[in-house]
């Protein structure tokens, strides 16, 4: 069985349990390195941003009270990161129920025959330093909001304006998040901005492979501990001929994968293994859990891959 057939199947499978694992006992705890979104009724564990933002404003914000509180944060932190360091992006690729909506819309994209849009690299950085301004976000507002510097009606910024947080619970039948909020302005606007930034997402992520990846904060994150990491896409430069069909096939577009570099996984790569199918030449690339091979590019390259996208 090809990586994509399993990423696949997994994808689906995780999809299930964080969607609807809470209505069967199953919940894997609110530290997770992906998408799976507290908002849905019923689900089976949830994103560590939500976690994070919470911690954050009530921990700084009420000292030496919140002990307890910050215990639990400091363990809920540990937790997120032994997630991270087992799996690494896999999180992303693989897991994320976020990120199977995005391969939904660019396989939809692919059979209404529509060609993907490619970002210069310019407006690429552009895009990715979004994220950086979402993880200064996500650390500073919390606490002016639980110190009442800011409305209450912010808490959880991030949340607020993510998109899974619109889309995510539609799947549990649960609707009230595409509507307006008019309780006061604060929270009309607030509901304003989760509506423009669903739609305008899921129109990119249309045109263009996993747009919200490339400036996403928990990816961002996650390839800040990638030192951690046990498991990691790894080339190997003198197997590399320099075909480039890695790069083409590329989900994320990663331009520097061609070339004769031996670190291929950059911060916007998210373990599709697209790349490592491709791959006409033998261990050129391959996926390693602790130095073991799982995946290699010699093993899984097909004839269908050798086409251009
Ligand atoms: S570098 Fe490879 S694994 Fe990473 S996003 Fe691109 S195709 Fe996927
Ligand atoms: S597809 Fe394989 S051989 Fe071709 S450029 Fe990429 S890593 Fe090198």
């Amino acid at each position: 069985m090809s990586a994509q057939r399993i990423r696949q199947a997994v994808q689906y499978l995780s999809f299930v349990i964080l969607m609807y694992g809470g209505r069967v006992g199953i919940h894997l705890g609110s530290a997770l390195p992906c998408f799976a979104c507290p908002f849905v009724p019923g689900c089976g564990g949830f994103c560590y941003l939500m976690g994070l933002q919470g911690y954050i404003g009530f921990g700084l914000v009420a000292g030496a009270a919140a002990g307890k509180e910050v215990l639990v944060a400091l363990g809920w932190f540990l937790v997120f990161v032994v997630s991270v360091a087992l799996l690494g992006k896999v999180w992303c690729g693989w897991i994320c129920p976020f990120g199977l909506i995005q391969d939904w819309l660019s396989w939809l994209r692919k059979k209404l025959g529509v060609r993907e849009r490619y970002l210069s690299l310019g407006g690429k950085k552009a895009i990715g330093s979004i994220k950086h301004i979402f993880l200064i976000l996500i650390v500073t507002l919390p606490p002016l909001i639980t110190a009442k510097i800011l409305p209450p009606d912010l808490y959880l910024p991030f949340c607020n304006i993510c998109p899974g947080k619109l889309l995510l619970p539609l799947f549990a039948g649960e609707t009230k998040y595409l509507a307006l909020n008019l309780d006061n302005a604060v929270t009309l606007w607030v509901s304003v901005a989760l509506i423009a930034v669903t739609a305008s997402t899921l129109v990119a992520a249309f045109f263009k492979d996993r747009f919200f990846c490339l400036f996403c904060p928990l990816l961002a994150l996650i390839h800040f501990l990638r030192p951690l990491t046990a498991l990691r896409l790894v080339k190997e430069p003198t197997f590399c001929v320099g075909c480039g069909n890695c790069r083409r096939h590329c989900q994320m577009d990663v331009r520097v994968l061609d070339q004769n570099i031996s670190q291929a996984q950059t911060m916007e790569c998210v373990d599709c293994l697209r790349c490592l199918e491709a791959c006409p030449s033998s261990g050129a690339l391959s996926l390693k859990f602790l130095g073991f091979q799982l995946f290699s590019s010699s093993r899984w390259a097909t004839s269908a891959w050798r086409r251009k996208p």
